[in-house]
């Protein structure tokens, strides 16, 4: 009797950790990692994740207004800081990031 609570409370233990294992490897899973700035192709797009830090010399027709999230080509929800950019892909550009390449979102 002693015996079979002490296994199933083992396997208890064992079921946690696994599942505790498999929650882990999910918000791995979920976090998406960021664009660098230094990212070849995100320099050679003058991205930068703060849209007030624009160069502006180089980059004279960027407004401090347009930002990621005001981009046709970002969709992360209004209500996060950075989302999914369709140029581009497997990265999170900031919600208040800007790259030469930004269009009006329309609507
Ligand atoms: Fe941001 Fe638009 Fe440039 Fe993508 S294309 S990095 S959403 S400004």
């Amino acid at each position: 009797m002693y015996g079979s609570t002490r296994n199933s409370r083992r396997v208890f233990i064992l079921q946690l950790t696994a599942a505790g294992g498999s929650a882990f490897a999910l918000g791995a899973q979920a976090q998406t990692a960021k664009l660098d700035e230094k990212d070849a192709q995100a320099s050679a797009l003058g991205y930068a994740a703060d849209t007030t830090k624009v160069d502006a010399k180089k980059y004279p027709k960027h407004t401090k207004d347009q930002k990621c999230s005001g981009c046709q080509l970002y969709s992360g929800k209004a209500a996060d800081a950075s989302g999914p950019c369709s140029i581009f892909p497997g990265k999170h550009v900031a919600a208040n990031g800007w790259c030469s390449a930004w269009v009006k979102k329309a609507g």
